[in-house]
């Protein structure tokens, strides 16, 4: 018989963003108990926490599925790794750290395509609502939510912010070779188990 120390409000299923920041949300209340379930394990894995250290992350089953593609005809028959966290903070614990949303034209196109709710204006409060924006508020960004967004360097002022920041910004140079669009505002730390939310808060909730 399950005793009353099993018994929970509440079970939220895989310790990524979303769940972490809907298990934080939901034991907030101290009335409420909560049940995160991960099935990876602890985040305390160095590479985890050095900036491109996700390329020994991924492929490596302390932190990665592992899942693998079905053969693709275009790809000559060749399967492609196909990385998700299997760790605390899921995703995001192997992550490039780029903070990036998605396009407001798309978000409207959904919201045209009979999506209530789902319209850029929509979306824009809740973005703004999770983010700890390095410049504060403004229209588009938010300052007082959980997930910190830091600027790299370029624009760090002193050599340690600029030193702490050499690998986000080699990331940086290389995406604008790749003729993507240079991304300058990265996860300001990489502590993510909690990710979206102030540093690892309810870890200590009982
Ligand atoms: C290699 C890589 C690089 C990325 N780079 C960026 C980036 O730079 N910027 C960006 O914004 N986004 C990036 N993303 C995407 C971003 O990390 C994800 O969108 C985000 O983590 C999704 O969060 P989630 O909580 O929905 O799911 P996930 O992060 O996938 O979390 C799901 C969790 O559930 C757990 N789980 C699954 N099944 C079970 C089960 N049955 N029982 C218990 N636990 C379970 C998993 O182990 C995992 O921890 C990247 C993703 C990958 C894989």
């Amino acid at each position: 018989m399950a005793s009353a120390d099993h018994v929970y409000d509440y079970v939220v299923v895989g310790a990524g963003p979303a769940g972490c920041l809907l298990a934080n949300r939901l034991c907030a209340d101290p009335a409420c108990r909560v049940l995160l379930l991960e099935a990876g394990g602890r985040d305390n894995y160095p590479w985890i926490h050095i900036p491109v250290g996700y390329l020994y992350c991924i492929g490596n089953p302390r932190t990665d599925w592992c899942f693998k593609t079905e053969a693709q005809p275009g790809l000559n028959g060749r399967s492609l790794g196909y990385p998700r966290g299997k760790v605390l903070g899921g995703c995001s614990s192997i992550n490039g750290m780029i903070y990036m949303r998605g396009q407001a034209s798309d978000y409207d196109r959904w919201a045209e395509q009979g999506n209530p709710g789902w319209a850029w204006e929509d979306v824009l409060p809740l973005f703004k609502a999770s983010e700890r924006h390095y410049a504060g508020n403004s229209d588009v960004h938010g300052a007082d939510g959980g997930l910190s967004s830091n600027v790299i360097p370029g624009t760090s002022s002193t050599p340690s912010a600029r030193l702490r920041h050499k690998a986000a910004s080699i990331r940086s140079a290389t995406s604008t070779v790749a003729a993507m669009k240079a991304v300058d505002t990265f996860r300001s730390t990489s502590v993510p188990a909690c990710a979206g939310m102030p540093p690892k808060p309810f870890c200590d909730r009982p």
